[in-house]
């Protein structure tokens, strides 16, 4: 008989699959020897079971957990719906990838009218039975019965004013009773049914409710955000109830076993006395933070401390733990590898290998490339003087600017239109998923670091704050106050999620810089990657900054930026418009001075690094103005200046963006076609190119000029223009008295350049695959006119996985990538080969490229750090290559 219930004893950490997270965590740390409230995991499989069942348990599946219930029963000494030694339990989901707070739990079950009287007998507490059973009620009758929760605490609100209360803990155990009664008389109205008083009813009622959970809608779009996919189904945990709210000897808490925003080695986290777990998650109450505990309960502190050692020695991670202090009795209800932000990820991975706990190589694979951008952020300009409107706690670091909105569907709705937006609400909760996916960052007035938003906005990257308990929102009237101040819903402010303050108006941000940690992670990244990463830089500010972030060169620098400065553009008109090749080489004679300068500030900056140039890709008419409005001009000018030499001057130029306009210029006159036509114009810049290598080399810096032709699909172009460009170089060489060596090389981005890949290596010193023309010319796509009207609608119906121009298209692009370094390298066996369209940054793509045989790939200069930690884990999980390349 297929096993489908396992006992907490019987399962260990190896079995997330079957037991989920929860269930595979609480079966280990039973073995290990932890305080848990002992229990059992209904599988994942039995989860898919029940689907397949047509939304049925099963006989076998009943069975077993009535097995296992006796089981429990026994080890605990108590029955469920016993009148003297009741046992309480609570249900919850749990899946194999941690989902906070996305799914269902019910706490307290096997409360009914007369199992609360052996409670309060049992604890000498009828306050508390009470209260715990009213609690059961509300959460049961939410979660399993799906009645609003708005119902119940209408209710108990109306009875505090009733009775002049100010908060829960001043109802007696008659107050209670007399609630109870009212709940139960919303059930019968609102479900109509009576409250179930068999426990075992309620327990198989809540385990399907757990099964269903799987499937609501914060659920399915929390999937979709963190891929995880839809067949992996939910386990159930059973766990025996044990009570933090049985006096000021009990208490309930959160810890991380390290500071899980800044990384330091510090227990961190918050506790509430005299609470239930629900209370520190709601953010009803602000808890106390963690130190707090060690004053109140010495003991319980030292233990906990102790615990968390273990926990870490055993998990060899940072653990996020649930605890319970019952009448002064330690029980750890679940732990988990807590998350964290980029920072922390980095601090605890380097100081788990300062401490011997894991090695260099676990640390590398602890840090997701992606998270690090985070750390590229822009952040708050430390000498700008802030005069903070409040301050709360600081619950996810990074700053943000954006306009106040007051709720999830507002922020998604600006979100899309373009808006840069912070969502301001009292507390979240997960039905407010998409309003923070399109947010810049979150700022709650209640909750600790440990609410839903400090959460979830970690796990994304976001600014966010908590608890800033000053802020008076007026969701309905949408502003928020501060003392005598007022923001409206769309005032921008700006917010510091690392102090947790919050200002009026937009402040100074500067650039980033890598902390000690980040340096050495990406040193010992260095030390195991043998895929070199350079950046694609136009300019010495770009290049200074791939420097800094570790580029081993620029693998793209597009010159046509060069053309397209303001003072320039002038001069590239005339060049344009040109009727003659004297006229042309004129002009020419003025920008090449001008694109030296650049170049020479490039190779400076690189300090001998290489250093590739592509010589002229765009079609021309990008540098004249718009047709539309031009037209509109001249016709303008011919009603009322006729005659006029700006009228004819405008005609002039008409008729020039009228000869170059093209039906399609994505495969019209551009890349190397440019250069094929108008010849000068290539010259110029490789003239440019070299007289500036001339003039740093002459200086003491060395330098290696890469030349490449873009747009190549023939072999007859490329050798044309080698042959300029080796000409040229001579004429300079010996005109500035000096020898350098330099590359020729080409860019391959279409699939009959990737084809005839062995051809065009004949002519070719290096490769570099740009994706992005690749991805259009293998597609067929346009990418402006895919991305703006259709490729939406291609991924949402799973036509298309992604969209290939962000994650690169491995079965076809990749398959051109593969076919082009095959056949290249059939004729040249030491071909440098790279990649430097938009893929060259992204983790997937890399690790194919790594996998392809790729020398290196290129992306901007703020992925650098993070290509470099992908490039080494590409290096672990497929092996090192045979052959050593250079790579800084
Ligand atoms: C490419 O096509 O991948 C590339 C890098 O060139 P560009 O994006 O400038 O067309
Ligand atoms: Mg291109």
């Amino acid at each position: 008989m297929k096993k489908f219930i396992y006992l907490f004893n019987e399962g260990n950490s190896d079995m997330r699959e079957v037991l989920g997270g929860k269930g595979a965590n609480l079966a280990e740390m039973t073995n290990i020897g932890l305080p848990v409230p002992y229990g059992f995991t209904i599988s994942t499989e039995a989860c898919n079971h029940y689907y397949e069942s047509g939304k049925n348990i099963s006989g076998i599946v009943e069975q077993q957990i009535l097995a296992a219930l006796n089981t429990l029963e026994e080890k605990t000494g108590k029955r469920l719906g016993d009148i003297e030694h009741p046992l309480l339990v609570s249900v919850r989901s749990g899946s194999v990838f941690s989902m906070p707070g996305m799914m269902d739990t019910v706490l307290n079950l096997g409360m009914n009218d007369k199992t609360v009287q052996a409670v309060a007998k049992l604890t000498n507490n009828e306050r508390f039975a009470y209260d715990s059973y009213r609690r059961f009620i509300q959460m049961f009758s939410n979660v399993v019965l799906g009645l609003d929760i708005f119902y119940f605490e209408q209710l108990l609100d109306e009875f505090r004013e009733k009775k002049g209360y100010k908060a829960d803990p001043e109802l007696t155990a008659d107050d209670w009773k007399e609630v109870i009664e009212r709940y139960k008389l919303i059930v019968k109205r609102q479900a109509r049914m009576e409250f179930p008083q068999n426990p075992q009813e309620q327990l198989f009622l809540a385990i399907r409710a757990v099964f269903d959970s799987w499937n609501n809608n914060r659920a399915i779009v929390y999937r979709r955000i963190h891929k995880i996919p839809d067949h992996l189904g939910t386990a159930v945990n059973v766990q025996s109830m044990v009570f933090g709210n049985m006096g000021d000897d009990s208490g309930t808490g959160v810890a991380f076993t390290r500071n899980p925003s800044t990384g330091e080695h510090q227990l961190y986290g918050e506790y509430l006395i005299n609470a239930q777990g629900e209370d520190v998650v709601a953010g009803i109450r602000t808890p106390e933070p963690i130190h707090v505990l060690e004053k109140d309960m010495p003991n319980v502190y030292k233990k906990l401390v102790a615990t968390c050692q273990l926990l870490e020695q055993h998990y060899k991670d940072m653990q996020d733990i649930e605890f319970t202090v019952e009448r002064g009795e330690l029980f750890i209800l679940q732990t988990r590898n807590g998350k964290r932000t980029a920072q922390a990820a980095i601090r605890i991975a380097v100081d788990l290998v300062k401490e011997g706990i894991i090695d260099k190589e676990t640390a590398l694979l602890r840090v997701d490339p992606e998270q690090l951008d985070q750390l590229l952020h822009w952040r708050i300009d430390h000498m700008f003087k802030r005069e903070p409107l409040t301050k709360g706690l600081p619950a996810s670091p990074g700053a943000a600017t954006g306009v106040v909105v007051f709720d999830a569907d507002e922020a998604e709705k600006l979100g899309k239109e373009g808006s840069k937006v912070i969502l301001v609400r009292p507390e979240t909760t997960p039905d407010d998923i998409h309003g923070i996916v399109a947010s810049q960052a979150i700022v709650t007035s209640r909750g600790g670091m440990t609410s839903h938003a400090a959460v979830v906005a970690r796990g994304m990257g976001k600014a966010c704050i908590c608890g800033c308990e000053k802020l008076n929102i007026d969701v309905k009237n949408k502003r928020f106050t501060v003392g005598d101040t007022v923001v409206n819903y769309g005032e921008t402010i700006t917010i510091d999620g690392s102090t947790g303050e919050i200002m009026l108006g937009e402040i100074p941000m500067i650039e980033p810089k890598l902390s000690e940690e980040f340096k050495e992670l990406l040193s010992w990244a260095d030390e195991v990657r043998d895929l070199g990463v350079r950046a694609n830089a136009d300019n010495p500010t770009d290049a200074q900054k791939a420097f800094e972030f570790g580029a081993g060169g620029i693998g793209l620098c597009r010159t046509e930026h060069m053309f397209m400065d303001p003072q320039r553009v002038p001069i590239v008109q005339k060049m344009i418009l040109a009727e003659t090749f004297e006229e042309r080489k004129t002009a020419l004679k003025e920008l090449l001075p001008m694109q030296q300068g650049d170049f020479e500030g490039i190779f400076e900056e690189m300090q001998g690094l290489p250093v590739t140039i592509r010589l002229l890709d765009p079609p021309m008419h990008e540098f004249l103005p718009d047709k539309e409005e031009l037209l509109v001009e001249v016709t303008r000018l011919q009603l009322t200046e006729k005659g006029s030499p700006e009228l004819e001057e405008k005609e002039l130029l008409l008729k020039k963006v009228q000869q170059l306009a093209e039906v399609n210029p994505m495969l019209g006159h551009r890349g190397c076609r440019l250069g094929v036509v108008f010849p000068e114009i290539y010259e110029m810049q490789v003239r440019a190119i070299f007289y500036a290598a001339a003039n740093v080399l002459k200086r003491g810096t060395a330098v290696k000029p890469e030349i490449m032709i873009p747009l190549v699909g023939h072999i007859n172009e490329l050798q044309r223009m080698r042959r300029l460009v080796v000409e040229t170089a001579q004429q300079v060489m010996r005109e500035a008295e000096v020898e350098f060596d330099y590359l020729v090389g080409t860019m391959i981005e279409v699939p009959r350049a990737a084809l005839t890949a062995d051809q065009i290596a004949e002519q070719a010193d290096f490769f570099s695959f740009g994706t992005n023309d690749l991805t259009q010319t293998t597609f067929g796509f346009s990418r402006d006119d895919a991305e703006g009207k259709f490729l939406q609608t291609y991924i949402e119906q799973k036509l298309l996985p992604d969209n290939p121009f962000a994650v690169l298209d491995r079965d076809g692009v990749g398959k051109l990538i593969e076919t082009g370094v095959k056949l290249g390298r059939s004729t040249k066996s030491n071909l440098k080969t790279g990649i430097c369209g938009e893929h060259g940054g992204e983790k997937s793509a890399i690790e194919f490229c790594y996998m392809t045989g790729l020398d290196y790939v290129s992306c901007s200069p703020y992925r650098v750090p993070l290509a470099r930690l992908a490039a080494a884990l590409a290096t672990i999980r497929h092996g090192k290559k045979k052959v050593e390349i250079s790579s800084r």
